[in-house]
C-alpha cells in the first residue's frame, strides 16, 4: 500500500505486521479528541528503528486505545552521522535548537554546558519529546537521542578521536564560509556556543585540538538557535544528505 496517513505517531514499541500496540494516555487524547480519529482509520506509526508502518485504529477511547500495525510504509532512514553540540539558552530558544537540529538531520543531540552558559539546568525528558514531535512532524523515521547536560570540558575529554568537530567560532565572523574537504563516511559533530559566545581560553582549548576545524559562518554574528540551522544547513549541503 501506497498510502501514508498524515497523521504521524512515534511509540516505544517494536513495529512489525499484526503486532498491537496499547495507546498512552496521551497519544490516545491526541488521536481521538485532537485528531478524531474513529475505528478504522488509519495511522503512520514510527519507533526509531523499524522504519514507518501503517496502523489501523482497533480501539477507540478518550484515554486508551489499540492500534494495529499493517504494514510497513517507509523503511528506516538514518541521518548523517553527525552531532550537534550546543549550549542551552533560553527555554524556548533551546527548544528551538532541538527541534530544528531534528528536522536538520542530525544523529545525536548533546547540549554541553560552557564558560558562558548562563543556564545550568536543562530537562532531558523535555528536550527528547521536542525532538519527538519534530520527528513526528517531518517524516523522519529517526529520533536523534539528546544526552543530558555535560560540560565542554568533559565532552572534550572524552571526544572519539576520529570524530571531526566542526567550532563555529564567532571570532571569525566575516570570513568565508570555508569548503569542507572530508569523505562522507566520516564522523562529525558541530558546535554552537551560547550567547556569551566562547571564553578565550576554550577558543585557545578548542584550536589546541586535532580533530578541531574552526569555521565562519558568514559576516554576521548569528543568535546560538540561527547559528545553529546555519551550520547545519552548511554541513548537510556539504557532506551530509542535502548533496
Ligand atoms: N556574543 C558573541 C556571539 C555569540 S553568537 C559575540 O558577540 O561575539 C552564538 C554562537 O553562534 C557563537 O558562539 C558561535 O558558535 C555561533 N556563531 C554566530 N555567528 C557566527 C559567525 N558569524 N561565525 C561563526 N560562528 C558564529
Amino acid at each position: 500500500m501506497d498510502i501514508r496517513s498524515k497523521i504521524r505517531l512515534f511509540v516505544d514499541s517494536p513495529l512489525g505486521e499484526g503486532q498491537s500496540i496499547l495507546l498512552a494516555r496521551d497519544q490516545a487524547n491526541y488521536l481521538f479528541n485532537v485528531m478524531r480519529l474513529n475505528i478504522g482509520d488509519f495511522i503512520s506509526v514510527f519507533n526509531g528503528k523499524d522504519g514507518e508502518w501503517q496502523a489501523e485504529v482497533l480501539q477507540a477511547n478518550k484515554r486508551k486505545g489499540i492500534i494495529i500495525v499493517k504494514n510497513q510504509s517507509m523503511p528506516q532512514l538514518l541521518p548523517p552521522d553527525v552531532w550537534l553540540l550546543f549550549a542551552p539558552i533560553k527555554k524556548t530558544r533551546t527548544d528551538f535548537i532541538v527541534e530544528k537540529a531534528t528536522e536538520m538531520g542530525v544523529s545525536r543531540i548533546c547540549p554541553v554546558f560552557t564558560d558562558y552558559t548562563n543556564s545550568d539546568r536543562i530537562k532531558q525528558s523535555r528536550l527528547q519529546a521536542h525532538s519527538i514531535e519534530a520527528a513526528e512532524q517531518c517524516g523522519g523515521t529517526y529520533v536523534p537521542p539528546v544526552d543530558e547536560l555535560s560540560t565542554l570540558t568533559s565532552v572534550l575529554k572524552s571526544w572519539p578521536k576520529e570524530r571531526h568537530l566542526l567550532f563555529c567560532d564567532e571570532h571569525k565572523v566575516g570570513e568565508n564560509v570555508k569548503s569542507m574537504k572530508a569523505t562522507k563516511s566520516d564522523k562529525w559533530a558541530i558546535l554552537i556556543g551560547p550567547e556569551g559566545g566562547f571564553s578565550d581560553s576554550e577558543v585557545m582549548h578548542l584550536k589546541s585540538l586535532e580533530f578541531v576545524t574552526s569555521i565562519s559562518l558568514g559576516p554576521r554574528i548569528l543568535r546560538a538557535d540561527t547559528a545553529a540551522v546555519a551550520a547545519l544547513a552548511i554541513w548537510q549541503m556539504q557532506m551530509g544528505d542535502w548533496k
